[in-house]
């Protein structure tokens, strides 16, 4: 366990171990190159502040952000230069049959036009399937279904990208879609996924979550092989952490070697303004009550930076600060709801750090937003 001066807090999800983040991230050291994040959800304009005090200490420059539509204009006022935009639908809108059509065209183009997105998020996790009918919203239910093509037109037409989000982790496979008739096979979900990027080949796309299959490096061998204008993001921490550390030392580095350029750095850390107060359990929105405090919303961010650089750049092995409820669900008598797996310091090579924390997202997005008219940000 990394030493830390301060008396440990009491363990809670974000912080089992009890660490000082500042003091760690300074023992980190500044990454060696400025970090580009290609995946968060920054909201809240105070959350934005906290957040960007966590990026001042881990060495975050640019952040890549799906805000919510209402947000985004409060989050750019707060983070100014070191934010740029993903075009996403309002997932919470009450009338989501409309949300997920129109209304998404209309959120494409609103963020593409008062922020200067040329990314889109196109949303496509089994969850989906909870979301939307087979009968009642055919024209939507697939990934390559009526509207879901009009979205990824009107992307195309705007000359935005694409990042998507297709799998979960094999542990959600195992316990929540066991329902197979309703969600699927895991490797089905590629299918039209695949499809979809030979009909937009000149697009570059970034499948979220190690492309939504980190447990499984020679199928994203075999899907990167096939799929020249396909890149990867290392979003989502606790997953990351978890089935990253399990692969062999030198077929992880291998791996990161042969696709160099193709794997852009990402965490997907949420911020909310609802993390830095307390308030009533139900009403709050999803994921508020990971954190009620400012310091609490502190360490939650600041946790996933730190678990993401331990694992790229250090020789760490030791549990996850970051409690991990997907042990507990898929064996539940045998981890607690705040059990950790174990977290493999990976001692990457600087040149290859620098590739994935800033070069590769450099070459892919900024060069694209570049063609597209945005000027590159100084970073
Ligand atoms: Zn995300």
């Amino acid at each position: 366990m990394p030493e830390t001066d301060a008396p440990p807090p009491r363990p809670w999800p974000a912080n089992r171990l009890g660490l000082d983040y500042r003091a760690e991230a300074s023992r980190l050291g500044p990454p060696p190159k400025p970090i580009i994040d290609v995946h968060t959800h920054i909201n809240g304009e105070r959350a934005a502040s906290v957040y960007a005090e966590v990026c001042d200490h881990f060495g975050v420059a640019l952040t890549y952000s799906q805000s919510q539509r209402e947000q985004a204009l409060g989050v750019s006022r707060v983070l100014g230069d070191r934010v740029r935009f993903i075009a996403i639908p309002d997932y919470m809108a009450e009338d989501r049959g409309r949300a997920f059509r129109d209304g998404f065209l209309d959120n494409i183009r609103w963020f593409h036009g008062e922020l200067g997105a040329r990314v889109v998020k196109f949303w496509h996790a089994p969850r989906w399937y909870d979301l939307v009918d087979p009968d009642r919203d055919a024209d939507l239910f697939a990934y390559d279904s009526e509207w879901r093509r009009k979205a990824l037109d009107l992307a195309h037409e705007l000359g935005m990208m694409v990042m998507t989000h297709i799998a979960d982790p094999d542990t959600w496979f195992q316990i929540r879609y066991s329902d197979a008739a309703k969600y699927g096979l895991k490797a089905a979900q590629y299918d039209p996924f695949k499809r979809m990027l030979k009909v937009y080949p000149e697009t570059p796309w970034i499948a979220a979550h190690m492309g939504g299959w980190p447990e499984n490096l020679d199928f994203l061998d075999e899907l990167l092989g096939e799929h020249p204008n396909l890149h990867l993001d290392t979003s989502a921490t606790k997953w990351m952490v978890r089935e990253l550390s399990r692969h062999d030392a030198d077929r992880f580095a291998s791996f990161m070697k042969r696709w160099r350029g193709r794997i852009l750095f990402g965490s997907d850390i949420v911020t909310l303004d609802d993390h830095l107060e307390k308030s009533d359990e139900e009403n709050k929105r999803f994921g508020a009550q990971q954190a009620a405090t400012e310091s609490e919303a502190f360490d939650l961010y600041a946790s996933r930076y730190w678990a993401l650089r331990a694992m790229f750049e250090t020789d760490y092995e030791g549990e996850s600060p970051i409690a991990d409820p997907d042990l507990h669900m898929v064996d539940p008598e045998g981890h607690t709801p705040m059990d950790a797996p174990k977290l493999v310091g990976r001692s990457l090579d600087k040149e290859l750090l620098k590739t994935l924390y800033h070069d590769a997202c450099r070459d892919v997005v900024i060069r694209w937003e570049a063609k597209q008219g945005l000027p590159k940000p100084i970073l």
